[in-house]
């Protein structure tokens, strides 16, 4: 049924779409309540509501708690009705995830991406796995709605292509359609987004979908980026800014950033950064347990970063606290600018001590100004896995949100 929830459709199919998707967000979840909610009279809801159960799209919970009387039914979307393909394409690693209709992941296949990893190499794995995910777990491939790719490359959606795959260890990327390939192979429907976009997409719909319909995600890497999810829609757009916030200036007598300007969050924040200030300081003879680690100074690694960090090195300590302030900042800023609820905070420094502390001190402490302000801030879902998790999301969403490409 699902498939007839897209395109134009009839006012019934519109409330039975609506319904669904009321109980994929608050489920599990009474008539009474589904009622209040879209306004439906409570047998109009449940005439519907018993629709989409005989077409085994939503199922009782079982969590109803009786009062005395009939056990109240709760109902809930049917997590196997439907399955989903979820691919993360990096430089390092491709994923690929098998997910049914709640997100949860039911498969998992990784390729490390070495010199062998063309463009059609790397998908023709991607179509193996699709067949090997469905087969193992004895799916009817009838039940798979659908592929998402995301990554973190710039990518022209246009076209289906990456738009910088120097960054790729092997060729045979560029001008390589990823969409009509894989959906040609698979005889599927396939979406490309970005990888930012879609971590933001996965944890508002898995972590955060019943609090807020506003939140923002930013993470910190080599480089530093954020998406957003404004009443309840993913801000998407044509022009690939996803690194523009590690580009906001912070400090306008910084040093040079890499994109020409001076003083940008992403020339103090961001892994690079760090290193950087930490070899600087290495040279000027600052103690730390790093000098014994490596003979040239030049050779500290983000590895060897991260050690120290774990070790309490009192210089790796300093750099890294410094940069949390500064990404403090650059948060306050933007949270002063979208003014979001909740704001998710991703990268590999924020699982490691201190710099998410530091960071979201800074920030709500800026914030504070606003007494009325509440947003609150989190990590990120620790799990590898939330961008191909986010991927699936996406294709799910084109069947029952009105909100994507
Ligand atoms: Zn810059």
């Amino acid at each position: 049924m699902l498939r007839q929830f897209v395109g134009l459709i009839s006012p019934k199919v519109k409330s039975l779409k609506l319904l669904y998707s009321f109980i994929r967000k608050f489920g599990p979840v009474r008539i009474k309540e589904l009622s209040e909610m879209t306004g439906y009279k409570h047998a109009t809801c449940s005439r519907l509501v018993d629709e989409l159960v005989q077409a085994e799209l939503i199922q009782d919970s079982g969590l109803g708690e009786s009062s005395g009387g009939r056990k109240p039914l709760m109902y809930v979307i049917n997590p196997d009705a439907h399955y989903l393909i979820g691919v993360e394409i990096t430089n390092l690693y491709t994923t690929v995830l098998l997910l049914d209709a709640q997100l949860t992941i039911i498969g998992a296949e990784k390729l490390k991406m070495d010199s062998q990893c063309t463009g059609r190499y790397t998908l023709d794995f991607v179509s193996r796995c699709v067949d090997e995910l469905l087969a193992k777990q004895s799916i009817p491939r009838e039940k798979l709605l659908g592929i998402g790719i995301g990554v973190l490359s710039p990518i022209d959606q246009e076209r289906g292509v990456i738009i910088q795959p120097h960054l790729f260890t092997s060729d045979g990327w560029e001008d390589l359609n990823i969409v009509d390939y894989l959906s040609q192979k698979n005889n599927t429907i396939v979406f490309l987004e970005n990888g930012t976009n879609l971590a933001a997409l996965a944890e508002y719909r898995i972590n955060y979908w019943k609090e807020t319909d506003n939140l923002v995600f930013v993470s910190n890497d080599m480089g530093i980026r954020s998406s957003m999810i404004f009443q309840g829609r993913l801000i998407t757009n044509q022009n690939e800014m996803a690194d523009a916030f590690g580009h906001m200036i912070i400090d306008v007598h910084g040093p040079r950033c890499s994109c020409g300007s001076y003083g940008c969050l992403q020339a103090f924040s961001s892994l690079p950064a760090i290193r950087n200030e930490v070899i600087r300081r290495l040279k000027r003879g600052h103690d730390s347990f790093l000098q014994e680690k490596v003979g040239a100074v030049e050779e500290v690694d983000f590895f060897h970063i991260l050690e120290a960090l774990e070790r309490e090195d009192t210089l790796v300590l300093d750099v890294v606290k410094e940069a949390a302030y500064y990404f403090g900042i650059g948060l306050s800023n933007l949270i002063f600018l979208l003014r979001p609820d909740i704001v998710i905070c991703g990268g590999t420094l924020v699982p490691k001590p201190l710099f998410y502390e530091a960071a979201s001190e800074t920030a709500l402490n800026r914030v504070k100004h606003y007494s009325n302000s509440n947003v609150r801030m989190y990590r990120s879902t620790t799990a590898y896995n939330i961008v191909a998790q986010g991927a699936g999301c996406m294709v799910l969403d084109s069947f029952t949100e009105e909100n994507l490409p």
